[in-house]
């Protein structure tokens, strides 16, 4: 079984693609093309492989729809199928609605929502001729509730969501489920610099008062990509450590 990840050179991708390789997926590893990246992607086919299964990377920028069509077709010359696909790569340009700029709100909807057409698009039509796959969309909690400084990225985040459940309504006779994950604060680079303060005062809104680890995303997505969830679609797993009730 193959799964393409995008944006999988580093985080949560990247966690992604270490955690399907021991599933025993093989892995098809997007990163945006610049030189940093196609480095940090190398290593983490090198982590992959060394569960046993094939991992090769692949160049794209996810909101440009040609260069995702480019793509898909190489992961599926090398690799013969794909069988899952984790729409993971996204941005923040984060500021407040009266001083966001156009350019920052149109990035950020290419980045993060035009590239799920961008993607599912190719996807879903190898997967129709497979007759089966499944699809995980990276949402966010911002995009269930909305969160001050993120109209740009809720908006995003919110339509992937409807996305989700459009696809899944519209492929499931096809044997293809379609789900998405909405994270809440999970622990990364970002989350570290936060004054203790301010993390008590967020954790006032989380029941378990923590943030979430990128392992906690990556076991949900292996979940909802496996068979265990073979009668699971359209549906928005929020992982928030109880941000919501
Ligand atoms: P991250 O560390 O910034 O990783 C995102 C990855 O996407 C990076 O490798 C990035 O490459 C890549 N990317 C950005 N633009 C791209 C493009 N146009 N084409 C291809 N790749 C592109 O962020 P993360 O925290 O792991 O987040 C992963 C996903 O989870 C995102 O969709 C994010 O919105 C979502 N999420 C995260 C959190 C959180 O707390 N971290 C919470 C909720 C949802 P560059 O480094 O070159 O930009």
């Amino acid at each position: 079984m193959v799964v393409l990840i995008t944006g999988a050179s580093q985080g949560i991708g990247e966690c992604i693609a270490k955690r399907l390789a021991k599933d025993g997926w093989d892995i098809a590893i997007n990163y945006y093309p610049t030189n940093d990246d196609r480095v940090k992607a190398e290593k983490v086919a090198e982590a992959c492989r060394e569960s046993g299964v094939k991992a090769e990377i692949f160049p794209a920028d996810v909101s440009d729809f040609g260069q995702c069509a480019e793509m898909v077709k190489a992961v599926r010359d090398a690799f013969g199928s794909i069988d899952g696909l984790v729409n993971n790569a996204g941005i923040t340009k984060d500021t407040l609605l009266t001083l966001m700029s156009e350019e920052q709100y149109d990035q950020v909807i290419a980045v993060n929502q035009k590239s799920v057409f961008n993607m599912m698009k190719p996807v879903v039509k190898i997967m129709m001729k497979q007759k089966h796959g499944a699809v995980v969309n990276m949402a966010s909690v911002a995009g269930l509730y909305g969160n001050p400084g993120q109209f740009n990225y809720s908006a995003s985040k919110a339509a992937i969501i409807g996305m989700t459940m459009t696809a899944a309504k519209e492929v499931g006779a096809r044997n293809i489920r379609v789900n998405a994950v909405a994270p809440g604060l999970i622990k990364t680079p970002m989350t570290d610099k936060l004054t203790d303060e301010q993390k008590a005062k967020i954790f006032e809104q989380v029941a378990m008062k923590r943030f979430g680890e990128v392992e906690e995303i990556a076991s949900v997505v292996a979940f909802l990509l496996s068979d265990d969830a073979s009668y699971v679609t359209g549906q928005t797993i929020e992982i928030s450590g109880g941000l919501s009730m």
